[in-house]
């Protein structure tokens, strides 16, 4: 064997156990107790090991509004290491003209020499038409088996509707899962125009631009949509309880739909735009929420009403987010990668909201069932890639951007206290980091085929 891990509290979404964990050409081949000599042995003892986390919801190198981020393949998988994620799925944006297999390929060109981990990729689809239609086709076969639409301006979702149920029906009938960001622009719209007609259109109105209503109108309207595309659906960073009552109610009608929550809809409230100190770098699609939905979605997550944590990450610095002041012209989203799981770690178990295997669930299990990864990935049993973090449970980190792995000149936790921090990264076996030590070379991740959609 090429290295066995001895002694260390291994969790999986459905057990935990004190083993050793023999691994043998970038997978796990032995699980047991006492596992004989290898080249190489580390004692976890005391530690939990868990399957590296699968972010299915990053954006890790693209252009959005006129701004290009500031991390690339290798800043964001690089943080993503250094905080246990061992596979992000991104979402690639055909640029005007490209079609999507041509998106797919550009992508792949800014992945593949520098990402240090394995890498899945979720096709855009703006303004379907029956190209795209057949396209998609070619893109499950060569596994890229889920697809992201936009109901807001962004995917001219009100102007192409039709169409997008079209896609959403054919997603369904190649075997495969449609993401949809939901939110409702006409909400939007007219709420904005309301808003700047009041002077009321700086940052700290921004959650009142975007409320929850516009939210849960877009995922009834998702859900009802995707009923009569007779497909299933995955809605996207969802951030309050009228999505949560969305969620109910079409498996209550035996809908196949699936819920992602985000770690700033966990951890911060709308207060956070009263501060003094820039504001806009709160800003995300969709905004923060009152204080109160924080639990509500943790409760969520606790009793399987959402599936999964994904981050929505895209690092911007903070003169990109700072350029625009309007409400409907603010820079979205943040970096993300480095602090998902400590975060979750520290607030879900280290507050009793969520207990070890479902911490597990909810950050690699479930997205990579979902997305056509299980058990490759998001599970250590024998034959799974050996993707893997060693977690101290004592540890603790005060989250600052000195000690972080992004391009951005910030960080959104600044000074956020958690107990719980990874010490070992494995990706396929190659330990990628180690107390905080990046020792994996750019362009040892590899671009994942996933498997068709298959139900949790
Ligand atoms: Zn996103």
């Amino acid at each position: 064997m090429d290295l066995i891990l001895r002694n260390g509290t291994v969790v999986t979404h459905a057990e935990e156990f004190i083993a050793d964990i023999g691994i043998e050409g970038g997978r796990i081949k032995q699980i047991g107790q006492e596992l004989g000599a290898s080249a190489k042995e580390i004692d976890v003892g005391g530690k939990y090991v868990f399957p590296g986390g699968v972010d299915a919801h990053t954006h890790v190198d693209f252009e959005l509004m006129g701004k290009r981020t500031i991390d690339d393949f290798h800043s964001s998988t690089v943080q993503a290491a250094c905080g246990g994620v061992t596979t992000v799925i991104d979402y690639v944006f055909p640029a005007p003209g490209e079609t999507l297999m041509q998106a797919v390929e550009s992508w792949n060109a800014k992945a593949k020499d520098k990402t240090v981990i394995d890498y899945g990729l979720h096709p855009t689809l703006f303004k379907p038409d029956d190209q795209m239609l057949q396209e998609m086709g070619d893109l499950v076969a060569e596994g890229h088996t889920s697809f992201k639409i936009f109901m807001t301006e962004l995917g001219e979702f009100d102007q192409f509707a039709p169409q997008y149920v079209e896609a959403m029906n054919m997603a369904g009938k190649l075997g495969a899962l449609t993401n949809i960001h939901c939110e409702d622009q006409c909400c939007i719209s007219y709420i904005t125009k309301q808003l700047e007609a009041a002077g009321k259109s700086n940052v700290k109105h921004f959650p009142d631009s975007r409320p929850r209503i516009s939210e849960g109108l877009a995922a009834h309207r998702a859900c009802a949509l995707a009923r009569i595309a007779d497909a299933p659906v995955y809605l996207v960073h969802l951030s309050c309880e009228e999505s949560m009552d969305e969620l109910n109610d079409a498996r209550a009608k035996g809908q196949t739909v699936y819920g992602e929550t985000r770690p700033i809809y966990l951890h911060l409230d709308r207060e956070r735009f009263n501060s003094k100190t820039d504001p806009e770098r709160y800003v995300g699609w969709p905004p923060l929420r009152e204080a109160d939905q924080m639990e509500v979605l943790w409760q969520a997550l606790d009793s399987a009403v959402l599936q999964t944590v994904a981050t929505d990450h895209v690092g911007w610095s903070m003169e990109q987010k700072l350029e625009e002041s309007a409400v409907d012209t603010l820079q979205p989203g943040m970096s993300n990668l480095e602090t998902v799981m400590p975060m979750l770690y520290s607030e879900g178990i280290g507050k009793g909201r969520l207990t070890r295997k479902r911490f597990v669930e909810v950050i690699s299990t479930n997205p990579a069932k979902i997305f056509g990864l299980y058990p490759q990935k998001g599970t250590i049993a024998i034959g799974s890639d050996a993707d893997m973090v060693v977690f101290d449970p004592n540890k603790e980190v005060t989250i600052s951007h000195e000690n972080m792995h992004s391009n951005q000149d910030w960080e959104l936790h600044e000074g956020f206290q958690v107990t719980g921090w990874p010490e070992m990264t494995l990706s396929r076996g190659e330990i990628i980091v180690e107390n905080g030590k990046v020792l994996a070379q750019p362009g040892r991740g590899k671009m994942l085929r996933r498997r068709k959609f298959g139900q949790l």
